[in-house]
Order: structure tokens, then sequence, then C-alpha cells
């Protein structure tokens, strides 16, 4: 879009605009002509002033798009008069970031428009209407006799008493004074009273209290936050990968980084993934910036998110905390955006435009003006790459903070302990020193990584794998002795007879955490177990309550999947065991090794917070993998060595580029054929070129059906995305507009984490 000019042949450009930015009118766009003189200055953002309507009143509007060719009658199209004053708002800010997300990701406009820009609700506010005297007192005494004397009883009464209260609310006057609404509107237009209209922002969070705490920094966390503050105050906005070990006091660095930005009068934006965004986290950054902040997540209901909105888009709030798509919050000041737990897969949009977070945020700061600071202790291969290729500015915390030492990590091999007769699920080892934590009174923490592992339900005669009708995925056995699916909820009874062949030998396979724990309660009688899984956080808080429960100590074992851990913080968990390393480790995505990695790495880092030292152990059948020997031994580098030449050998991000086309369509062969199209169409496209781009493995998504829609997919690799977005850029009209792909529905996707 951005190299449309016209040209000096008289060739014309059209703007499409918007003139009500609220959600519902985003798409109701009107087009205009750009006179010549404006060509300049008119690009997608920013905000114009049209002719509008059949008396070509004049509105302001924002551009979304230019376009060479009009939508209507050349004839009809009016001319947009001149650019707006203070034209670039934090909505064209936004604007630019939706047409970022539209070129890179893929989508339309208006699908990138509603992801970027706030909700307005509906919900009103509630509003305060206070009434002070617009007369003197003396005045007003005057008056009072006189309507005393006219017998004017409701006036005297309601003066009266404001005479003596000297303000009184609305709600005072109409009820307790009785005195109608109409009256005061009379009062007031008469000049002898005063009405003021305040909306009253609900307080957020009332339970919390602001502290005057004081952390000395060490010397590391104080190199960090002093090279930012450095930076930002000569007006140098880089991005910023903090790479600090679990326990080094990232979040202390977070802290005084928005501080910085806070003197300047600016504004910060902090993303942290949503499961992490707790009670427990919030709580720490209300206690150091108290009614500053403003938090955004998606369980908010509307009203309190516009609520937070408006108090953000007010400047009343300046520390915004939220997950992924608090980045588009209507900072106008903003000076920050720091991603904690970068390398986390949730920063990654799983809707159209599949958008990621940190891509995101780089280019939102470069239009603000602001930095990006990346945190993590396992950096994504992606950030570590741009930090070692000079993109990034790498901040390191190599050390815990306070006097906290990381664990002791030791690996069990699983094959041996199947050859040494042991038929449990945990280990000799790991019951061992679970034994030695129940004497003493500590706690553990017990990570089932099920990730692409479903604990499917097969027959052990035919080996038919029960899968759901709609998704082609395994179910899932329940014990309540029902399958259900976790795509899209199919649900149906379980039976020990073979649709297929007959035989009475279905049963369920593999280790769930609901297994774990009757295994854990047979083992070890007495035991106190909390488990934390899909199906028991379901409930609104129940994950917080589960969390709160562990940490008052009312629990020897917190029994897992990922969910826990995500950056809790329990001082008396010494032990950490990691029943199967391997679940993760053998995906069917290139990130498998990235993500076995960093989840040993983050479930080892809860072992051992506060002054007792931690363990921990790590169960699996390869125990010679790198990504394994690599979180025995701490080291991100190892990984990372082994990792960047593997996806550097077979041409995978950071290293090359992936785009990704998912084709989907309730008829099989309709789908199918309509992969075949767009696989010659971009064959064809790139005869000519000289560096054309790798087309891979045009076929059946990994999940083959999902919702009754039959998916192929298309992966394309290039070392350079802008080839890709290219590529994109030049299918995407005619994939859309073409009645060959009618009833068809195609989705892209950029650089994908996770599978199709
Ligand atoms: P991370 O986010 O890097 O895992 P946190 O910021 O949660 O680490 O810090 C881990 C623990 O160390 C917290 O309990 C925190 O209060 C404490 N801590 C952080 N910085 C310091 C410091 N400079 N001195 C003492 N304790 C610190
Ligand atoms: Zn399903």
């Amino acid at each position: 879009m951005e190299n449309i000019k016209g040209n000096e042949m008289g060739e014309e450009i059209f703007a499409d605009i918007i003139i009500d930015i609220s959600h519902e009118a985003l798409d109701k766009v009107f087009q205009y002509r750009v006179p010549l003189s404006l060509r300049d200055a008119v690009t997608p953002g920013v905000r114009v002033c049209v002719p509008f309507g059949a008396g070509n009143r004049e509105k302001e509007g924002y551009v979304i798009a230019l376009k060479k060719e009009p939508d209507y009658d050349v004839n009809k199209i009016k001319e947009i008069t001149r650019v707006a004053e203070g034209s670039l708002t934090v909505e064209s800010q936004l604007i630019q970031v939706a047409a970022f997300l539209k070129r890179r990701y893929g989508s339309s406009m208006i699908q990138a428009l509603k992801t970027v820009m706030p909700v307005k609700s509906r919900v009103r506010h509630r509003q305060e209407t206070n009434i002070y005297l617009a007369i003197t007192k003396e005045e007003a005494e005057t008056l009072l006799a006189e309507w005393e004397r006219k017998h004017r009883t409701a006036r005297a009464r309601f003066l009266g008493r404001l005479l003596v209260t000297g303000q009184m609310s609305k709600d005072e006057a109409v009820k307790e004074c009785r005195f109608p609404l109409k009256e005061l509107r009379k009062l007031a237009e008469d000049g002898v009273i005063r009405m003021e209209t305040k909306v009253m922002y609900r307080d957020p969070f009332p339970q919390f209290e602001k502290k005057e705490t004081f952390v000395q920094l060490n010397e590391e966390q104080q190199a960090a936050a002093e090279r930012f503050r450095r930076d930002f105050q000569e007006g140098v906005y880089p991005t910023y990968l903090l790479f600090g070990v679990t326990g080094s006091g990232k979040t202390e660095v977070y802290l005084h980084m928005i501080g910085t930005v806070l003197a300047q009068g600016k504004q910060a934006i902090v993303l942290i993934p949503e499961i992490s965004l707790t009670y427990q986290t919030v709580r720490r950054f209300y206690e150091r910036f108290g009614g500053r902040i403003a938090v955004l997540h998606s369980r908010m209901s509307a009203g309190e998110r516009s609520d937070a909105c408006e108090r953000i888009a007010a400047g009343e709030a300046d520390v915004i905390i939220g997950a992924r798509s608090a980045l588009f919050a209507p900072a106008k000041r903003l000076g920050l955006i720091i991603i904690d737990e970068e390398h986390d897969g949730a920063y990654k949009s799983d809707s159209t435009p599949k958008y990621h977070a940190r891509e995101t945020a780089v280019y939102r700061a470069q239009l603000a003006g602001a930095s990006v600071v990346l945190g993590s202790a396992t950096p994504s291969v992606e950030s570590f790459y741009r930090a070692q290729q000079g993109e990034y500015v790498l901040l390191t915390l190599k050390n815990r903070a306070g006097n906290a030492a990381l664990p002791a990590v030791e690996t069990v091999d699983l094959r041996e302990e199947f050859r040494q007769g042991n038929r449990s699920v945990f280990s000799e080892s790991l019951k061992e020193k679970m034994r030695e934590r129940l004497a003493r009174g500590e706690q553990m923490m017990l990570f089932l990584n099920r990730r692409g592992f479903a604990g499917f339900v097969s027959c052990r005669s035919c080996g038919t794998v029960m899968k759901c009708p709609h998704c082609d995925v395994s179910m899932t056995y329940h014990r309540s002795g029902r399958l259900s699916c976790h795509y899209c909820g199919y649900e149906t009874a379980f039976s020990r007879q073979c649709p297929v062949c007959g035989q009475p030998h279905v049963a369920a396979f593999g280790l769930g955490t609901e297994k774990v724990e009757a295994a854990l309660y047979q083992e070890f009688p007495g035991i106190r177990v909390l488990r934390m899984d899909m199906d028991t956080t379901r409930r609104k808080n129940a994950h917080q309550e589960i969390l709160q429960t562990f940490a008052r100590g009312d629990a020897d074992v917190l029994l897992g999947t990922q969910m826990i851990v995500k950056g809790h913080d329990y001082a008396n968990v010494t032990l950490v065991g990691i029943l199967a390393a391997d679940l993760s480790l053998f995906g069917q995505d290139f990130r498998s090794g990235e993500r076995t990695f960093q989840l040993l790495c983050q479930a080892a880092g809860r072992a051992g917070r506060g002054d007792k030292p931690g363990e921990v152990v790590i169960q699996t059948y390869s125990p010679d993998h790198y990504a394994i020997t690599a979180s025995v031994h701490h080291s991100y580098e190892e990984f990372y060595g082994q990792e960047i030449a593997y996806r550097n050998l077979m041409a995978y991000p950071p290293c090359a580029h992936l785009l990704v086309i998912l084709v989907q369509c309730g008829d099989e062969s309709s789908a199918h054929l309509a992969a075949v199209r767009i696989q010659k169409m971009i064959e064809k496209s790139q005869e000519s070129e000289a560096d054309p781009v790798q087309l891979l493995n045009p076929g059946h998504a990994a999940i083959a059906k999902l919702r009754d829609l039959y998916r192929q997919v298309i992966y394309i690799k290039h070392r350079d995305a802008d080839r890709l977005e290219e590529l994109k850029s030049r299918l995407e009209p005619v994939l859309e507009k073409h009645p060959l792909f009618a009833g068809v529905q195609i989705q892209f996707d950029f650089d994908p984490v996770g599978i199709y």
C-alpha cells in the first residue's frame, strides 16, 4: 500500500475513510478522492476533514487504506478537504498497527481494525451529579425568605437544606429532599444552582494497598535498569531482551524501568501471559504504583474493560497490565512496552489476523517512540537470535536474586526403570525424594506435560483409536466414564467394545493428571494433593483458589499440566518432579525441542525459591536429547547452540520464515481442489523468480478435520520475510474474489506457533 502515490500522468488515488471509529461502525467505509496537493500527507491512520452527506457538512475521519481504483461511480466521489489538525492521534497509531497486521499476517482491514480498536461498551458509567449554590449566601437567604412567603414549600425545603450543607448530590435532592429533577434544571437555568456531573470509575482493586517498599537492586539488576534509564533519557528507544534466570528478579527490574518512564510523564504497557495474570502479579504492581495501574484481561466484563480503557485514554492510568490484546491499549503517551515471559506461545493470536505480540509491539513502539523490553529465563530462539544479530540489546541477569541457589537437577532414565521392573509412574528416586519431603513437611510440584498427547483411547486388539467425529483428534477418557474431545467438547460414552473389530479390549492409554492423582493416593496414603488442569480450572477463579490453597500450605503436592509452571513463587517448594519429559519432545512441529526446554526450565525454576535448596527430577525416555541435557545444566546457551544449528539447516524461523495458507471447507474434495489450485498459482508466479519461495508439503493439516470442516494446509518458506509478505498480498485479493474459491475459507498465518 505504501507505494501507492499515483503519478504525474494524472492517475488518481482514492482513500477509504471511516468516520466513526466505534467498533460497531468500523465497516462503514466511505471513499474519497485524494487531491494532488495532499498525496504525500494522506496515509493510513491520518485524520482528515471531508464533506459528508447530502449537506456536505464537514466531518473528520480516519484514512484506513489507499486505492488506485474507486469502488463506486467515480463521478460521485467527493474530495478530501484537508488534513485535520493534530492529525496523528493514538487512533491513527492503532490504524497503522492494523494496517501492519493486515499486511504481515493476512486479514481484511476490518478484521485488523476490530483487533486493535477498543470496544466502546454500551454500559453507562456510574455518574454522580453534585449541586452547588451559584449565587452568594446572602442572595440565597433572600430568595429563601421570598419562597417561604409565597408558600413554595418544595423549593424552600431544598434551598434551605443546600444553604446548610453547601453541596448536595442529585440523588439526595430528588430522593431525600423530594425535589423533582425538572425543578432542579429550572433552578440551574435561572442561575441559582450549579450542577456538576462527574464519571465515577469503579475502583478496580479495592482490596489492594499501595506500599512504600523499596528494594535495593543487586549489581546485575542495577546495570540493566541503568542502561535502560540512560537510553530513555537520551531519547534512544531500542528493543531490549532481558535474559534472566528464573528468580533473578526480572520483575523488580521492570518496576524500575516503569518508574523511569512514568517520571517522564509517559505510560507503560506490561504484557503477561493470561495464565500468569494472577492476583499476586497484579498486587505486586499495585503495591508499587497504586491507583495508576489498569488491568485488561479476557475475563473482565464489558463495563470493566471500557472503564479501564477510558482511564488509560484519559491518562488516569499509566501502567497498563494485561494479556496479549492489552498491546492495543489506547495509551496516548506510550513510552514502554514490556513483554514478560516473551517466549510464551500465548503471545501468538490464534484468530485472524494471527499476529505475534512481540513483533507487533516492536512495530507499535516505533510509531510511538517507545522502547520494548522482552523478558524471559528461556528466550524464544527468535529473540535470542535477534539479540545475537545486534537487532536487540541484550541485558543479562545470571544469578538468582537474594541468596536462593539454582536447584540440583537429576535425570531418571525410564527405560532403565522399566527394566528394573518398576511399573509405577514414579521412579524409585522420585519416590524416595517425595517421602523425604513428606517427612519434613515441605511441598512439591509434580508436572505432567500433556501437550499434544491426549491420553488417548484405543483398542488393544486391532489398534483403532477413538476419535472425535468432528475434529479427527483422539478423545480423552474421563473417570466419569465418558470420552471427550478437547477441541470441540464433543462427548460420548466409553465402551470396552471396539466399534471396528468387536473385541472388548478398548482401554485408555497413557498418563493423565487424574491417573497420577490416583497413583499418588495409592503410593502415599494420606498425602494431600491439589490437581490443576483444564478440568479443575474451568470455573471462574478456580485457578486462583487452587494456588492460594497451595500457598497456605494446605496441600503437600500441586499436580498439574503446564499451567503450574508459570511464575508462581512458593518458598516451601523444595522438589519438582517432571513425570514424562518426552511428551512434548516429539510433537509434530519444529518448535518441540524449544518448547520442551522451556517447560523443563520453567518447571525446574519453581524449586528452591526460598532459603531451602531445591531439587528437580526429570523422568524421561530420552535422557541424551539436548533439550534435556541443557536443562539439567541450566544452560540456555547449550540449548540455543544446538537449536539454532537445526533451524538454520532446516530453514526454519528465525533463520527463515514460514507463510501458512490454511484452506477449509465442509466438502473434502473442494478443500483439496482449492489447495491444489493455490499451489499451482504459487508455482506459476515463481517461475520467473531467480530466488523462488519454497513450497512444502501441501496436503492434509495435522488436524485434518475441525468443527466439521476439512483442512488442507500449504507451507511456504523463504529466508526473506518481505518476499512472503509480497506473495501473500498478491494472492489475497485473487483468493477473495475468484469464484473458484467461493465457499472455501482461506486463512493466512506467518511464522506459526503450534501445528495446524
Ligand atoms: P523473576 O521474575 O526473574 O523470576 P522475581 O522478580 O519474581 O524473579 O524475583 C524473585 C524473588 O527475588 C522475588 O521474591 C523478589 O522479591 C526477590 N528479589 C528480586 N530482586 C531482589 C533484590 N534486589 N534483593 C532481594 N530480593 C530480590
Ligand atoms: Zn471435536
